[in-house]
């Protein structure tokens, strides 16, 4: 018996010591570990064992299979650590992986494009908090509580008196506050109004921009504009400034420019009126100027402020604002 157990455990050694696959592994286990295996049969055999050898054959049976099983683990280790390496080394005749080239979306590029025009004219690009409160979104800004202006803003308020900015203008606040004229700015950035169709989305982009210095007239303004609006379009779109009017302006204006897609003869887009409205502007109100202890006597300025989106659309003809927001692949590789 004692010999039987010695030669199944040379035979299964030396079996194991030529297996070099791992899928050699499991017909090994079948045959010498596994419950109807080899090794179980003859350890079953053992109650026939004279009563006084059993004890001293159990154990070392007990032994070899304990070695056994350590060793075929060890062999199983060695053989998948191997094929994992096998398969780790890298087929060098495989073609590259391509990376298809981002590019900007079509908003950040016009963002990018309208403050390089700006900065070209000598304006200085300021930024300021999305969470606004309601002195500067508002009360500054010439909107005291329940002027009828508040209810065309759609605010999203986020409680204990803040809200997502309406707008981009508090950042003219901001500005002031800090520093003295003369002042030229723009402040890009995101806008919240709780609004959504095919000219309006919840957040949308604005630019904002101001200056204030001594002397300043309306003529500055439709200079700065006119100027601007050249080079964003053709330098030959015709515009127009209309009376119009804001609580932190005064005198006020829209400006439009000629329809870019009818070249003003009129189309279903600027229903029929050949203009477009592109921007609103004016001289800023003395009562802001209090606000940020300017004096009105001394200094005068103007601010506009327009809609990002709005320009996109005119610039690439496109007549949902919504198609800005489905990240469509489709709709995004036009640009
Ligand atoms: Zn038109």
């Amino acid at each position: 018996m004692k010999e039987e157990l010695q030669r199944l455990r040379a035979e299964a050694e030396q079996a194991l010591a030529q297996i070099s696959r791992a899928d050699e592994l499991e017909p090994f286990r079948v045959e010498y570990l596994g419950r109807k295996g080899r090794f179980t049969s003859l350890m079953r055999g053992l109650g026939q064992a004279p009563a006084d050898q059993r004890p001293e054959l159990g154990k070392l049976a007990n032994e070899i299979k304990g070695r056994l099983e350590q060793a075929f683990d060890l062999r199983q280790e060695q053989l998948s650590g191997a094929e994992v390496e096998v398969v780790k080394f890298p087929d060098l005749s495989l073609p590259g992986r391509r990376h298809p080239a981002g590019a900007d979306h079509p908003v950040t590029r016009v963002m990018t494009e309208v403050c390089a025009i700006f900065v070209g004219m000598g304006f200085a690009v300021v930024e300021g908090p999305d969470v606004e409160t309601d002195f500067y979104n508002f009360e500054a800004l010439n909107i005291p509580p329940h002027h009828p202006a508040r209810a065309m803003h759609d605010t999203f308020y986020v409680g204990e008196g803040r809200l997502l900015r309406t707008h981009t203008s508090p950042m003219q606040i901001r500005a002031m506050e800090q520093a003295r004229p003369p002042l030229r700015m723009i402040a890009p950035g995101k806008a919240y109004r709780c609004d959504s169709d095919i000219t309006h989305t919840p957040m949308f982009h604005q630019v904002e921009g101001f200056l204030v210095d001594r002397k300043v007239t309306f003529a500055d303004l439709k200079g700065v504009l006119s100027a601007f609006i050249s080079r964003m379009f053709d330098g030959k779109t015709p515009i127009r400034f209309r009376p119009s009017f804001f609580p932190f302006t005064e005198p006020s204006a829209e400006v439009d420019i000629g329809c870019v897609i009818c070249e003003t003869k009129g189309c279903r887009v600027c229903k029929q009126t050949g203009w477009l409205e592109i921007l609103g502007a004016g001289m800023i109100d003395p009562e802001v100027f209090a606000k940020v202890d300017y004096d009105p006597e001394q200094y005068s300025g103007f601010a506009f402020g327009l809609g990002i989106e709005r320009v996109a659309m005119l610039r690439y003809g496109i007549n949902d604002i919504r198609l800005f927001y489905e990240n469509d692949l489709r709709f995004l590789r036009q640009f």
